[in-house]
C-alpha cells in the first residue's frame, strides 16, 4: 500500500494531476474540497455548517475537517493506496493523518508539492472562474484562499521536510510533463 499527499496552493493543478494519478495507480482519491462541495450541494448538516466558511475562502476548522477525513478513510478499508488532495492544510491535520495511518499499520509514503508562483496561480484561477463558476474563485475569496495558504498551509511543508518525505516538483509547464515528473518520482522510490 502506497499513500500519497499531493500538496500545493489553490490553482496549482492538484485536481488535474490527481485525476491522472488515480487512473494510472488506482489510488482511492480523497479530496476534502470535493467532499465539502458535495455536502454543500446536497445541503447536508455538515454542508450547512461549512457553506459560509467555504464561500468566504477561509479554511474549515480542523475539528470538522479531520472528522470528515476519518469517516472517508473508514469507508475504504480495502484501498490499495490513498491519494490525499487538499488535505492536510494545517500541521494539526498532518499530525492527525499520520496518526490515522499509523493506527491502520500504514503511513504517508510520499508528499509531492507542486511549486507554482503566486502570479501564475492568480492567472489560472481567473481562467477557471470563467469555466467552473465556483463561488470561492471570485477575486476577494481568492485573495483569502491564497492568504490562508501562505499563512497556515505552507507550514505543513517543513513538517514533512523534516521527516524526509517531501519532494517538490515544478508545477508550471505542460500537464503531461508535470505528470511524468510525478510518476518518475513515485516509480523510482517504490513500486506502486
Ligand atoms: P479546494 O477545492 O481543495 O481548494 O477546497 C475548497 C475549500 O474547501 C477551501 O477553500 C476550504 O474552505 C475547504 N477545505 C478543503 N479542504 C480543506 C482542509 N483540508 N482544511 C480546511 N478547509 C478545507
Amino acid at each position: 500500500m502506497v499513500n500519497l499527499v499531493l500538496f500545493g496552493p489553490p490553482g496549482a493543478g492538484k485536481g488535474t494531476q490527481s485525476e491522472k494519478l488515480i487512473r494510472k495507480y488506482s489510488f482511492v482519491h480523497i479530496s476534502t474540497g470535493d467532499l465539502f462541495r458535495w455536502h454543500t450541494k446536497n445541503d447536508t448538516a455538515l454542508g450547512k455548517r461549512v457553506k459560509e466558511i467555504m464561500n468566504s475562502g477561509a479554511l474549515v476548522p480542523d475539528e470538522i475537517t479531520i472528522a470528515m477525513l476519518k469517516e472517508e478513510l473508514d469507508k475504504n478499508p480495502q484501498a490499495k493506496g490513498f491519494l490525499f488532495d487538499g488535505f492536510p492544510r494545517t500541521v494539526a491535520q498532518a499530525e492527525a493523518l499520520d496518526q490515522f495511518m499509523k493506527n491502520n499499520g500504514s503511513a504517508i509514503h510520499h508528499v509531492i508539492a507542486l511549486d507554482v508562483t503566486e502570479e501564475e496561480l492568480r492567472a489560472r484561477i481567473a481562467k477557471r472562474r470563467t469555466v467552473e463558476n465556483r463561488p470561492d474563485d471570485q477575486e476577494e475569496k481568492l485573495n483569502k484562499r491564497i492568504t490562508e495558504y501562505f499563512s497556515k498551509t505552507i507550514h505543513v511543508l517543513p513538517y514533512y521536510k523534516k521527516q524526509g518525505r517531501l519532494h517538490t516538483i515544478h508545477g508550471i509547464g505542460a500537464i503531461d510533463e508535470i505528470f511524468d515528473a510525478i510518476c518518475a518520482h513515485l516509480d523510482k522510490k517504490q513500486k506502486v
